[in-house]
């Protein structure tokens, strides 16, 4: 069963299969240690960030090197067991865990190495280090720098395989755009490196798709100089009561100006500027960053612009140095909405393309949706993240990332108890669909870091990877054609067909 509600699964009952790869597993000379069922640890280990998603692993293998890595894919492959990395296990869907009961986690938290060269001012990274080790161990070594998420507790493994989108990316691209190399483990177990000149194949997929084709052992990127200041500016709008019958029209209205603004001239051309929009509860506040000190901030067009748009706001503005404003994005966008503590919570996202923004209709019938279903006793925050800039420098099929035209991600997130009710992932997605339907040529994206495991079979592929799928398809069938490294949404897994748990392709049975 795939992530629905699985808070309460329990661990399902062992095949043969799967009990003679533990065993053999226990005799794999590895430098990390092994944790299955019963161990002691096993159940503080295997509770992921997101708590309605708790599929239950097979067994968690803490890996050091890569080729503790090479040794365990290389048993899991041989029993057809599906394998996925973990690196910082901030997977919307706990796909890390394998998204389905019994996989093979392999956690890469011990590997998480910041080396910064100082000649070339490219860093090596470890797959394990989360975004705050990334943050600190390029401002140490050389005052340097990669765009990269405000999740500060997100690991680089999961993050520089599937996008990175931040307060730097309009500027600097995502993070897999800083990735030049990267040193893999494929399915057979084998070590290689992927880049521009070696398996470019592999390298394109890897940027945009990693959790399906290998796994990262080490990230070799670009770096860029910290800016000294960074200024962060916030104004909130107010609508008044929920239950005015004129709050959807409002919020209409407010979301439609901030649309409008971001996709203004002015703003598109400054890409030292970034915004987002947080409808929270009822609650709207516009907030961001602009590279620079708050005197630069004031005199710049956009700030002209912004209080002109707005009109009678009351903008707060604070300058910030390098570190302070990391903290400041996380603590304003990340803890506002979802906390750093592990949740039940979740989440849906659109990519909006530049050439396809909503229209008034389909903002206006989104709201009134909101208003008319909105679960009284639920948390629920609308997120609206200006993109743009270098992200969309770069062609959408030059990666696996295909969300290049997106001029914002918009995201619907839901904080419930457990068990998760029903009637709040119906909210979610009638949310969703409302907007689909009012835009029917709208042609959305989906960003699969903010991977939704409800998405239907028949559609994340292209939602995810748009025409980049059959290349993908291709690129699986020649380093990973027996699906060992797999989760329920991962590239090629529409075709197979599952009962309980995922079984992979074709299971090549141990002689
Ligand atoms: C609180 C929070 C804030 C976030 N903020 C942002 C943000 O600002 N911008 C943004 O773009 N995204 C953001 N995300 C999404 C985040 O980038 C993705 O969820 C990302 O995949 C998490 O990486 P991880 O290593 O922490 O997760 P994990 O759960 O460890 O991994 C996620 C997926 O990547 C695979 N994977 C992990 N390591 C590797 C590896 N070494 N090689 C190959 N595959 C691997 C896993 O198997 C799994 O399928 C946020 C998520 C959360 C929960």
């Amino acid at each position: 069963m795939d992530c629905i509600n699985q808070f309460s699964a329990k661990n399902p009952v062992k095949t043969e299969t799967q009990t003679a790869f533990l065993e053999a597993l226990q005799k794999t000379h590895i430098h990390g240690s092994i944790e299955t069922e019963g161990h002691v640890n096993y159940v503080i280990h295997t509770t992921p960030w997101n708590l309605r998603c708790q599929p239950k692993p097979l067994a968690l293998v803490y890996a050091n090197t890569a080729d503790d890595v090479a040794a365990v894919v290389k048993l899991a492959a041989q029993y057809g067991i599906p394998i996925q990395p973990r690196s910082g296990g901030h997977s919307y869907a706990s796909y890390s865990l394998g998204g389905t009961s019994g996989s093979l986690v392999v956690d890469l938290a011990a590997m998480d190495k910041v080396v910064v060269d100082q000649k070339t001012w490219r860093a090596t990274i470890g797959p394990g280090t989360r975004l705050k080790g990334v943050t600190d161990g390029l401002l140490k070594q050389g005052k340097r720098t990669i765009a990269h998420g405000v999740g500060l507790q997100v690991g680089m493994g999961g993050h520089a395989t599937v996008g990175g989108q931040g307060p730097l990316a309009r500027m600097y691209g995502l993070t897999i755009d800083h990735v030049v190399e990267m040193e893999v483990v494929l399915a057979d177990g084998s070590i290689v490196r992927a880049s521009a000149t070696e398996n470019s194949d592999l390298f394109w997929a890897l940027r945009g798709a990693g959790a399906s084709f290998g796994i990262v052992t080490s990230f070799t990127v670009i770096t860029h100089p910290i800016s000294t200041s960074v200024t962060h500016y916030s104004f909130q709008l107010t609508i008044g009561s929920p239950n005015d019958a004129a709050t959807p029209a409002k919020l209409a209205a407010f979301f439609m100006k901030w649309q409008e603004f971001i996709s203004s001239p002015v703003v598109l051309a400054d890409r030292t500027f970034n915004s987002t929009i947080v409808i929270m509860n009822w609650a709207v506040l516009i907030q961001g960053t602009r590279f620079g000190t708050k005197a630069e901030l004031e005199e710049s067009e956009v700030m002209v612009l912004m209080n002109k748009h707005f009109e009678n706001i009351d903008l707060k503005c604070r300058e910030l140095d390098w570190v302070a404003s990391g903290v400041a994005w996380e603590t304003d966008v990340v803890y506002q909405v979802t906390g750093s503590l592990p949740i039940p919570m979740y989440m849906k996202s659109l990519s909006v393309r530049k050439d396809k923004l909503l229209t008034q209709e389909a903002i206006t019938r989104w709201f009134e949706y909101l208003h008319k279903h909105a679960p009284g006793d639920t948390v629920w925050v609308i997120l609206g993240d200006l993109e743009g800039g270098a992200i969309s420098d770069v062609a959408n099929d030059a990666t696996a990332y295909a969300q290049r035209d997106s001029l914002f991600a918009l995201t619907v997130y839901s904080i419930a108890k457990l068990p998760f009710p029903d009637d709040v992932l119906a909210f979610l997605n009638g949310m969703i669909d409302t907007v689909n339907n009012a835009m029917p040529d709208g042609n959305f994206g989906v960003y699969p870091g903010y991977v939704d495991p409800l998405i239907p079979k028949s559609e994340w592929p292209t939602r995810y990877w748009g025409a980049n799928y059959p290349r993908l398809l291709k690129i699986k069938e020649k380093y990973d054609p027996n699906n060992v490294f797999a989760n329920p949404q991962s590239v090629g897994n529409h075709l197979v067909s599952r009962e309980g748990t995922m079984s992979a392709m074709h299971i090549t049975p141990v002689a």
